[in-house]
């Protein structure tokens, strides 16, 4: 019989797909690489998993153990999942911004969910970071991955998503673009494929950060943007500015723009973070030709964002073009 031991065994091994559609007049192959098939719906399912295994190999994690850590996105999702699946409980802390959705889906996985007040500082011990980190210490058994330092989770993305991309190429991959929010992606995946591609002769891979227009990694001052995940006003210790070759600035209506086009006309239905992604391939992709192939990363779904990127009136109301009618559904002119 052939089945899975546990949900958690089938993080990873996720498939690349060809795009076909918004490639026109490209000549490059332009693979994107399906993170929401993980179990938990996003590349974070990763982390968790060798954030968790490295923790309790050290000890720092055992029996009757509490994962904490401050997050409402994606990285909770996957925390939650495996701390379950290994018998630990799981509590987050979120700020009350955070869409009450996002902490219903944190909760029907079983986990708690602390929520922090507003407008406190960074610093603060009431901050979301300062009670998580008396919570990681108060709770017994507390344990506080801390995905934006923690060496796990590039680690992972360079034992499993570097050598999955460079398997299903066979070794073809020429460029990678990604999204770098905590860095460990861009880190972990192309730390690795540039060290296994190093000799070759078509030379190394070059690798891509898509990074929101007016975040740091591409020369921002910080300034806020909506598309979420991406992007960072500080600099953060899990994001080595050594991998990457090259930066590109992709905008807001950009990003949503390619994500609706993505779910319209490639059968994607992927986050905003994703459209940044492939907006940034396909700029690219410009300059190459045939023998060049492209990996782009799409770090989640599109069914976390319906209310805002797929909702037309919230496009508007955000500046973010006109809807306009088109044979295969509504795009957003920009
Ligand atoms: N996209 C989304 C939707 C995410 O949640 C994240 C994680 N913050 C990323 C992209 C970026 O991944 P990383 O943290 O590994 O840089």
């Amino acid at each position: 019989m052939k089945y899975a031991h546990s949900v958690v065994d089938l993080i990873g091994r996720t498939p690349l797909v060809k795009l076909n559609r918004v490639t026109e007049g490209i000549e490059a192959t332009v693979l994107v690489k399906l993170e929401y098939l993980n179990p938990g719906g996003s590349i974070k399912d990763r982390i968790a998993l060798k954030m968790i295994e490295d923790a309790e190999k050290a000890g720092e994690l055992k029996p009757g153990g509490v994962v904490v850590e401050p997050t409402s996105g994606n990285t909770g999702v996957g925390l939650a999942l495996v701390a379950q699946q290994k018998g630990y409980r799981s509590v987050f802390i979120t700020v009350p911004k955070v869409a009450q959705e996002k902490r219903d889906v944190l909760r029907a996985y079983g986990a708690d969910v602390v929520v922090g007040p507003t407008g406190v500082s960074a610093d603060s011990p009431l901050s979301y970071y300062g009670i998580s980190d008396q919570l990681a210490e108060e709770i017994e058994g507390g344990y506080k991955p801390d995905q934006f330092s923690n060496p796990g989770a590039p680690a992972s993305h360079y034992e499993t998503t570097g050598p999955e991309i460079w398997e299903d190429t066979e070794g073809k991959i020429t460029h990678l673009v990604v999204g770098a929010g905590t860095g460990g992606t861009v880190s972990g995946t192309g730390h690795y494929l540039k060290e296994v591609s190093a000799d070759r002769e078509l030379g190394p891979v070059r690798v891509v950060v898509a990074d929101p227009d007016g975040s740091i990694y591409s020369g921002g001052e910080g300034r806020p943007y909506f598309v979420e995940g991406v992007g960072e006003d500080v600099w953060v210790k899990n994001y080595d500015p050594s991998v990457p070759d090259d930066h590109y600035a992709i905008t807001d209506a950009e990003s949503f723009a390619m994500a609706r086009r993505l779910a319209t006309e490639e059968g994607l239905l992927v986050g905003g973070s994703s459209g940044t992604a492939v907006a940034a391939a396909l700029k690219v992709a410009e300059g190459l030709g045939p023998d060049d192939v492209i990996v782009a990363v799409l770090p989640d779904s599109g069914r976390g964002y319906l209310a805002k990127i797929f909702n037309d009136q919230w496009m508007i109301d955000h500046g973010f073009g006109e809807v306009v009618s088109t044979s295969t559904g509504t795009e957003i002119s920009v």
